[in-house]
């Protein structure tokens, strides 16, 4: 394990003695050590493994597939009850006896379920995997050698889903106030209490589930709900009544996929028995968050008789799969640690390649089962991101043929602070390499060396056009004009000069173009710069791909008609499966053709012409730790609740946005005017109810705010020190914000070791090789853990109890002053730096006190912080602007 200088080695006896970094770099790369997470102690010791390691997740995942855990030495432990301290090092010497009650675990299967592992044992232990001769004892050997295919063929045996009728619209009976007091009682039980505050929440969210009296005129209830009113269960009752008493037609949307767990977990308490809770409430996510059975076959046809670390990750996948019950590649137990090993995009349906009923998994697929039970179900749990982006595809039937109008949906936006960002990037539009590439895999299919795996055009329209000659015509003429299209490594052939289309001479000027006018200040950053002025070459450039794009849109467009006809003409005799291939395959024809290409069309035709002053479009250069990895044009609505307001709100017939940082008090007389432009409420018909409740923590004497005056915050050294004697003093549960990526680094450079020599784990963002919500999970599972990050950990952490008493950013977290960033301001008004400035301060904030025995320090090492930026905050908080050294010993004393 990663220890002070090096690493923390257990033996066997129970006892560890610390190793240097040399000699844990060696024994790392030895393979012959057993350790926990591979990607993570590689990052920690700065290396990459040699050979495979012997590492304890992955035995995890074999004995128990699909079991949700924290994926470290710690989460293992716990998972067997071995480890009650939350340090690490209290895990180290007990990894080994993890492992073992996983064997002896294994030992003990039923021997059917033995025999039916011999054959996935066998293979893994003959493609290296360490695990493999221990597993192969614990199972016993096949009696006869299976093929390779055969052993990881996770797909048979899974339950087939039923067809069954769609389900009746929902009707409109309002929910009343009486039942919603009770439901909420109902829901909080004997052993809890009402909240008069909390009852006060309910009520007012029954506004959002009374009866539509108008097209387009939504009820809408704005609620904000300070930390600790309850807001859960709030709107779980009056929510739960609707859907109860209307049937299906409710979508309860959140931000952080933490708290769709806690929404999961509440709503069990009104459906205890799991069999009815999975016929109530479902958890949706998009398409590309599931496991594509058929992607997974290609990736086994594709890697089966390679021995290696390929085939050990999927024989873990297979055992996942097996045992999953919704195969969502994002959940708690999916094994996400070998994706160093087992890209799972490769795994999963990004690119809209689906087949349909011509794909032999088809009765099987996970997403064909989710949908399936998403539109029966009464309750329905989302996110914003897909909820957009569903509205987004109604103007072609939406899921299911029909539109948000039509389906009569009622919405909860929880974290609805969000909502903004989510619009902002679900309605935007980008015209850059990866899109392209991807256009044209889709309509090409894989070419070069993957040839194998992307299924093209061709080969899934060919049975479904086969005799209609004109629509064989137009899909010729779709394949070859997509050859215009940008392919895969372009972005390597425009610094090279190499480029060969006209989607790659675009970019190349694009390219140009930003390199020349933008100023190369931070690699770790994109580069950007206006549209305009625009140089001839671009202009060319820009002219020409417009014309590549009519020339493709044209023929998809043709297409979609020819499916259509068909349905038509052969409605009598085709299969339900048929007419949902077909439909399908139609509506991805005409996504294409009617959305995203014009889309980019126009982008193209408004960098010569006039400006849509609705939107803000700029070039750039996407850049990953210094490297480019796309370029292109980008467009954004400089208000995206406009089309927020149009397609997502006003079809429904009820929406409740709620959050704990809604209002701004600070922007103007009506502090609801910053609630309703966030959300795009003003937009609306009718104006939304609004209200707040406020939260029932004594801040006065549960939390502190110290803006500390003395740190020169551009001295590295100075910053650091800063944050290594804050963390110390709190005892970790700390949380370090940084608004650049390059300090973050600095800091936990310095700060690393002497943390780790206090006893404290530092985990950090853009350093650890752990995606954000693993090390979330990480920094939760261990009470005086400490976590350093940038904006996607601000907003990600959710992190209730003593795991989090200490949030300290490195300066006040201004937005950066992008191209977009100055459209909006220029919209909104300069208020609009401030207001996004205390939303997040006041988000943040809200992380620290989740209950009545929580306290928490908020520092800001900012010593210009204006005080008109605190306005957001509990006003009765105290907040002292002091020296880093008081502040320290203030810290110290207070979190004690
Ligand atoms: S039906 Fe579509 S998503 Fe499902 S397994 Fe087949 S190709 Fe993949």
């Amino acid at each position: 394990m990663p220890a002070p200088g090096g690493a923390l080695l257990g033996f066997a006896d129970g006892t560890c003695r610390i190793a240097g970094w040399e000699e844990a770099r060696a024994l790392f790369r030895s393979g012959d050590v057993l350790i926990a997470n591979t990607a993570f102690v590689a990052g920690r010791l700065r290396t990459t493994p040699a050979k495979p390691l012997i590492d304890v997740l992955e035995l995890f995942a074999f004995v128990r597939p699909a079991v949700p855990f924290v994926p470290s030495a710690l989460g293992v432990a716990r998972a067997f009850g071995l480890a009650t301290e939350t340090s690490p090092d209290a895990a180290a010497p007990v990894v080994r006896q993890s492992a073992e009650r996983l064997l002896e675990e294994l030992r003990e299967f039923p021997p059917a379920e033995r025999s039916r592992l011999r054959p996935l044992a066998g293979l893994l232990a003959g493609a290296g995997w360490r695990w493999g001769p221990l597993v192969v004892d614990a199972v016993g050997e096949a009696d006869s050698k299976s093929s390779a295919l055969a052993a990881l063929a996770a797909w048979n045996g899974l339950p087939e889903w039923e067809d069954e009728a769609p389900p009746a619209k929902p009707s409109s009976v309002p929910v009343g106030s009486e039942e919603t007091r009770l439901r909420l009682a109902r829901l909080i039980g004997e052993a809890g209490e009402v909240r008069l505050e909390q009852r006060a929440y309910a009520e007012a969210a029954t506004h959002a589930f009374g009866t539509r009296q108008h097209v387009g005129a939504p009820r809408v209830a704005l609620l904000e709900a300070g930390t600790g009113v309850g807001k859960t269960l709030g709107y779980l009752a009056p929510s739960s009544l609707w859907a109860e008493k209307n049937g299906p037609g409710l979508w309860l949307s959140t931000y952080t996929r933490n708290l769709q767990r806690q929404i999961v977990q509440e709503i069990a308490r009104l459906y205890p028995d799991p069999a009815e809770r999975d016929e109530k409430a479902v958890v949706r996510k998009g398409r590309e968050n599931y496991l594509c059975l058929l992607n997974f076959e290609d990736a086994v046809r594709r890697n089966a008789l390679a021995p290696g670390q390929r085939v050990v990750a999927l024989g873990l996948l297979a055992r996942w799969i097996a045992a999953s019950a919704d195969g969502d590649v994002s959940g708690a137990g999916f094994p996400s640690f070998l994706a160093s090993s087992f890209p799972v995009r490769e795994i999963t349906d990004r690119r809209g390649e689906c087949i349909y009923s011509a794909c032999p998994h088809y009765r099987v697929c996970f997403i064909e089962r989710v949908v399936r039970r998403s539109r029966r179900a009464p309750i329905v749990v989302a996110n914003h991101a897909l909820i957009i982006a569903q509205a987004a595809q109604d103007w072609s039937g939406g899921e299911g043929g029909e539109t948000a109008a039509e389906r009569r949906v009622r919405y909860v936006f929880d974290e609805g602070h969000h909502l903004f960002d989510a619009a902002d990037s679900g309605f935007s539009a980008r015209l850059c390499g990866r899109e392209m590439a991807e256009l044209r895999r889709w309509i090409r299919g894989a070419e070069g060396r993957a040839r194998s795996r992307h299924r093209g055009l061709e080969e899934r329209l060919r049975d479904m056009i086969s005799g209609d000659a004109e629509a064989r015509i137009h899909l010729d003429r779709a394949i070859a004009a997509a050859a215009a299209l940008a392919g895969e490594g372009a972005v390597g052939r425009i610094v090279n000069a190499g480029v060969r289309n006209a989607g790659e001479v675009f970019l190349a000027a694009i390219w140009q173009h930003v390199r020349a006018r933008s100023a190369d200040a931070d690699p770790l950053y994109s580069l950007e710069a206006e549209t305009q002025p625009l140089g001839e070459e671009l202009q060319a450039a820009a002219e020409d791909l417009r014309e590549s794009l009519e020339a493709i849109a044209r023929p998809l467009l043709v297409l979609a008609g020819s499916l259509r006809k068909k349905m038509d003409v052969e409605a009598k005799d085709l299969e339900p499966g048929e007419r949902v291939r077909l439909e399908a395959a139609a509506r991805g024809l005409e996504r294409r053709a009617k959305q995203l290409l014009p889309a980019w069309i126009a982008m193209l035709a408004s960098l010569g012409g006039a400006r849509d002053n609705e939107f803000v479009d700029w070039f750039e250069i996407e850049r990953d730790e210094g490297r480019d990895v796309d370029v292109g044009l980008r467009r954004h609505w400089i208000d995206p609740t406009i089309p927020l307001s149009s397609d997502v709100l006003a079809p429904a017939h009820g929406v409740l946005i709620t959050s704990a940082t809604l209002r701004d008090p600070e922007s103007g007389a009506d502090d609801w005017q910053s609630a309703e432009v966030r959300t795009g409420a003003h937009h609306l018909a009718e104006p939304p109810r609004r209200a707040s409740f406020g939260s029932p923590f004594r801040y006065a004497e549960q939390a502190r705010i110290f803006i500390v005056r003395d740190i020169e915050r551009r001295d590295p050294t100075a910053l650091a020190t800063a944050y290594r004697e804050l963390f110390l003093a709190a005892g970790g549960g700390a949380l370090g914000l940084f608004t650049s990526v390059r300090m973050l680094r600095s800091v936990e450079e310095r700060i690393a070791a002497p943390l780790a020599e206090a006893g404290l784990t530092l985990y950090a963002q853009h350093v650890d090789r752990l995606d954000t919500g693993t090390l979330v999970d990480l920094f939760r599972a261990e009470e005086n853990a400490c976590v350093l990050g940038t904006d996607a950990l601000r907003d990600g952490v959710d992190v209730p109890g003593r795991s989090l008493r200490l949030v300290a950013f490195d300066k006040v977290p201004w937005p950066r002053p992008t191209i977009l960033h100055k459209a909006r301001r220029a919209r909104f008004g300069r208020f609009y730096d401030d207001l996004l400035t205390r939303l997040r301060l006041k988000q943040a904030f809200g992380r620290l006190i989740r209950s009545q025995t929580d306290r928490g320090c908020f520092v800001i090492l900012e010593p210009a912080t204006p005080s008109r930026l605190l306005g957001a905050l509990p006003p009765e908080t105290p907040v002292n602007r002091c020296g880093i050294a008081e502040a320290i010993a203030e810290v110290k004393s207070f979190l004690a």
